[in-house]
């Protein structure tokens, strides 16, 4: 077999894309111009909530809105150990405390069981503390949010819903981002769209829109007055040039979904006969899964390492996704994890390869994987560590 060289992702980009930032740059609005707002209505008729604000990245779009919950010091925020470190970082970011609780060991989602039996176990003071829940859709595939929402109700918490992974993807027929009180949308060359660098809040609630808009633009007032700042704000704004890929990818988006369904099928087939490695598991709530990555595990006792060396030797890029945010070093150092603290998390982790996943992987070229990857599991067997 001749080599190939498989990468792990890779943008979507035509023609049209490029010839609608081509366009942008024609005009005197590079910045604060209409495609911001075009891509606003895109996004907001797209998730089906009243409002959207486009910023400058994903973590961006968290932030103001852990800010503009009013989330701040001395509260906790539940949220998941098993996610890009952003969903947790931006409870840091003002002085919040996250309180980790365990996935589900089959859809990889916070596992809503454990966070009620957490609630149950809180002394009345700690309970007070516990403001929010950032509840992610994991790799594109929604939480269980009938229950969350039951259990925010319950406990009185506000809900996020880091949708970061998830654009398209629909929980009992209704699309994701819109089920917490403010959700997000990323759009990093590896997500579903992108706009290069930028991220996304949608949300029903017309306080917290305004607050972010403000935000998003140095704390300025809706006069929108160059130097008036009501409030403490930031530069997160997204530029033109990124609004317009993004509302160009977006006319789109229904065969991008598509397409990334079709890589995932074909995936599942080729590696139906693979023993040692477990696929995706789609839990029956989903109504559509909005394919974000590929991850499989593989059976306990390899070494999944050896593995990803092998396939990245061999041409294949592929990595393991994610390493528990609570074992990351600072993380470690400020809040004193250990290993051990969440098992399912880590368990999981430690068995996990994103395998390489685009709109336009080739099926020859996924062929070429599985082929490499039975080698490197043979090479490997699970005895050999
Ligand atoms: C990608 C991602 C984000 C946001 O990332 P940015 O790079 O800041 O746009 C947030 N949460 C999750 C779960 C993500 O995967």
């Amino acid at each position: 077999m001749i080599q190939m060289k498989v990468p792990l992702s890779s943008p979507d980009i035509i023609e049209k894309d490029i010839e609608a930032v081509v366009g942008v740059m024609k005009t005197r609005f590079l910045s604060i111009g209409p495609k911001v707002v075009e891509f606003e209505k895109r996004m907001s008729e797209f998730a089906g909530t009243k409002y959207a604000v486009a910023v400058n990245s994903g973590t961006s779009a968290l932030h103001l809105i852990i800010r503009g919950l009013g989330i701040g010091e001395g509260d906790v925020v539940i949220t998941t150990p098993f996610s890009f470190i952003s969903s947790s970082n931006c409870i840091l970011f003002e002085k919040a405390e996250p309180l980790f609780v365990d996935i589900d060991e089959q859809t990889l989602n916070l596992d809503a069981d454990k966070v009620e039996a957490k609630l149950e176990s809180l002394s009345k003071e700690e309970l007070g503390k516990v403001k929010a829940m950032i509840v992610v859709d994991a790799f594109g595939q929604p939480a269980d949010w009938d229950r969350f929402k039951q259990i925010g109700k319950k406990y009185n918490l506000r809900l996020i819903e880091d949708s970061a992974e998830a654009l398209g993807a629909e929980y009992k027929g209704r699309k994701c981002g819109s089920f917490g009180e403010a959700g997000v949308f990323a759009f990093y060359p590896n997500k579903q769209i992108t706009t290069g660098e930028g991220g996304i809040l949608v949300t029903d609630d017309a306080e917290l829109a305004r607050l972010a808009r403000s935000m998003r633009s140095q704390g300025r007032g809706e006069s929108g007055e160059w130097l008036d700042h009501e409030r403490l704000g930031y530069n997160y704004r997204m530029d033109e040039m990124s609004a317009a890929l993004g509302c160009s990818q977006m006319k789109r988006i229904e065969e991008i979904l598509d397409k990334r369904a079709k890589v995932a099928r074909m995936y599942g087939e080729k590696l139906a006969e693979v023993e040692e490695v477990q696929v995706p598991f789609i839990a029956d709530y989903v109504s559509r899964m909005s394919w974000f990555v590929y991850v499989i595990r593989l059976e306990r006792g390899i070494d999944r390492d050896k593995v990803i060396k092998y396939l990245n030797e061999e041409g294949v890029q592929c990595k393991p996704y994610f390493t528990p945010i609570h074992l990351q070093p600072f993380y470690r150092k400020m809040f004193g994890y250990k290993e051990g603290d969440f098992p399912i998390t880590e368990d999981v982790s430690g068995r996990t390869i994103a395998l390489p996943f685009f709109n336009n992987l080739k099926e020859e070229q996924i062929e070429y994987v599985v082929e490499k990857l039975k080698c490197g599991l043979q090479a490997q067997g699970k005895n050999s560590i």
